[in-house]
């Protein structure tokens, strides 16, 4: 019976097949089109009964290598626009490779003080890059639902303690309803976190001015004075998914000082507009936030998962993430132990893949990368506008663009017909994948670019299937 410690020596010829592998599916990942065929039978690939012997470390991950790279969807390659879902820099998948071989639990100092300390540094950076305070608190997450989840789990601590609860301890029924307060840009994530935390993704007040759900400043200002200096939490929304339009975060920020509310900035990609001169202005004031979150696994371009918290009140982590257990590093312990600073226990050394891709390509390259990104979203603005059969339904501020298939003799009626079979015949034809979205009750396109990977060829590639595929549809409709 073969066990891992008989098998042992297999560990190099494993890792040498891996390599190999994985830079077989990469190299040609430039071009190939993004959703294999196949989709729907990739369970029977894997599925059979457990083995009872197993086949061995090279055999088991030859056969995985063999079976999954034909049907994995090139996410991670340059013309992946649905969502919004970053590439792999070469420096953060090594990086990650190394995580796993070092394979460190960050819960506490003590399992790893490399993980920990390096995650101090990687969240210094990361401050760095976004310009926040330098003293403020973070904890590096799954991705930006959990940075939501941290946060606003730090705020509702401080609303408890501003009314004399602790509501780790009490639970959320021991003090009022907490108004939350937004525009209607907010993330489902944020409304996931708020039912989490037992305040309730049904609470949240949305105060819009438009149909695309701009925020009513003076409605939010009214409400506020209406609560006579009760706490209240203000969720800014710094890059919203449809066409990446921002909150006025600044004129949120003064709300919220003057009215003594916690504002919260959900920049899961938007914060990384801090890095151009040419769109930092739309996240101006974040540094004057009581929290503020953001993505790894989207602009950062690194492996899934990774996301990042930062709070102003560092010991709001503790108190909302604090846990003793005679076995675990008690609350005198004085190293940081970040198992106590966010909802995971056991955790995943992220840092070293953030702290590798920074070190990689510094601040300079990052605003390179990002600039080109916001050129290519402005590329396809501009193609869109000089096409008669193309219409573009909102002003492109970052690196989103949203508009939809219009050509000439189509009644207005149809098209949001015709743009939803547009959209599923263009992830079928697979060669660039583009999620559609409703904005503004029209069904749109709207392709996210995050991915360093991605050049002008493969968004003019977007453009061209869009109206290929539309004229092919509008065609066969008239026949
Ligand atoms: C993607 C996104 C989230 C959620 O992020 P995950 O990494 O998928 O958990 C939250 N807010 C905004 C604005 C987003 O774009």
């Amino acid at each position: 019976m073969p066990d891992p410690l008989e098998l042992a020596g297999e560990l190099d010829d494993a890792l040498r097949v891996a390599s190999e592998r994985a830079r077989a599916y990469l190299e040609p990942l430039n071009d190939d089109p993004v959703q294999p065929s196949g989709a729907d039978r990739v369970r029977s690939l894997f599925a059979r009964p457990l083995p009872e012997d197993g086949d061995g470390a090279l055999a088991a991950v030859r056969e995985l290598a063999e079976r999954a790279a034909p049907v994995a969807t090139r996410s991670s390659g340059p013309r992946f626009f649905h969502f919004v879902i970053g590439g792999t820099t070469p420096a953060a998948l090594a990086a990650d490779w190394l995580t796993s071989a070092f394979d460190q639990n960050v819960g506490g100092w003590i399992a790893s003080p490399l993980g920990t300390e390096l995650e101090l540094v990687a969240l210094d950076w990361l401050k760095e890059l976004f310009r926040l305070p330098p003293d403020w608190g973070g904890v590096l997450t799954t991705g930006a639902t959990m940075a939501n989840f941290v946060a606003l789990a730090a705020a509702r601590d401080w609303a408890g303690e501003r009314q004399g609860v602790d509501v780790s301890a009490e639970g959320v029924r021991a003090m009022p309803q907490l108004p939350i307060l937004t525009s209607g840009h907010i993330h489902v994530s944020s409304v996931k976190s708020l039912s989490l935390l037992g305040i309730g993704g049904d609470n949240i007040e949305r105060f819009t001015r438009d149909a695309a759900g701009r925020l009513d400043v003076a409605a939010v200002e009214k409400r506020l004075d209406g609560l006579g200096g009760r706490p209240a939490i203000v969720i800014a929304n710094a890059g919203e998914v449809n066409a990446g339009d921002f909150d006025p975060i600044g004129a949120m920020a003064d709300l919220a000082e003057r009215h003594g509310a916690w504002l919260h900035v959900d920049g899961a990609f938007g914060l990384f507009a801090r890095l151009s001169p040419r769109t930092a202005h739309l996240v101006e004031g974040v540094e004057r936030a009581h929290s503020a979150i953001s993505d790894g696994h989207k602009w950062l371009n690194v492996p899934h998962d990774c996301g990042f918290a930062f709070v102003r009140e560092p010991q709001r982590l503790a108190r909302a993430f604090g846990e003793t257990a005679d076995y675990l590093p008690s609350e005198e312990d004085p190293h940081v132990n970040f198992g106590h600073l966010g909802p995971e226990g056991s955790r995943r050394a992220r840092a070293l893949v953030v702290w590798a891709t920074l070190a990689a390509y510094g601040r300079a390259g990052y605003q390179t990368m990002v600039e080109r990104h916001l050129d290519l979203a402005q590329r396809i603005g501009r193609i869109v506008d000089q096409a008669d059969d193309l219409e573009r339904l909102a002003h492109v501020q970052l690196n989103i663009v949203c508009f939809r298939y219009r050509p000439s003799g189509v009644p207005e009626e149809e098209l949001d017909d015709l743009n939803s079979r547009l959209g599923e015949a263009v992830l079928e034809d697979g060669r660039v994948f583009v999620g559609i979205t409703l904005h503004e009750g029209r069904v749109a396109f709207r392709p996210a670019i995050v991915n360093w990977r991605t050049r002008e060829h493969d968004v003019d590639l977007l453009i061209d299937v869009v109206r290929t595929l539309g004229a092919r549809l509008v065609a066969a409709a008239s026949t």
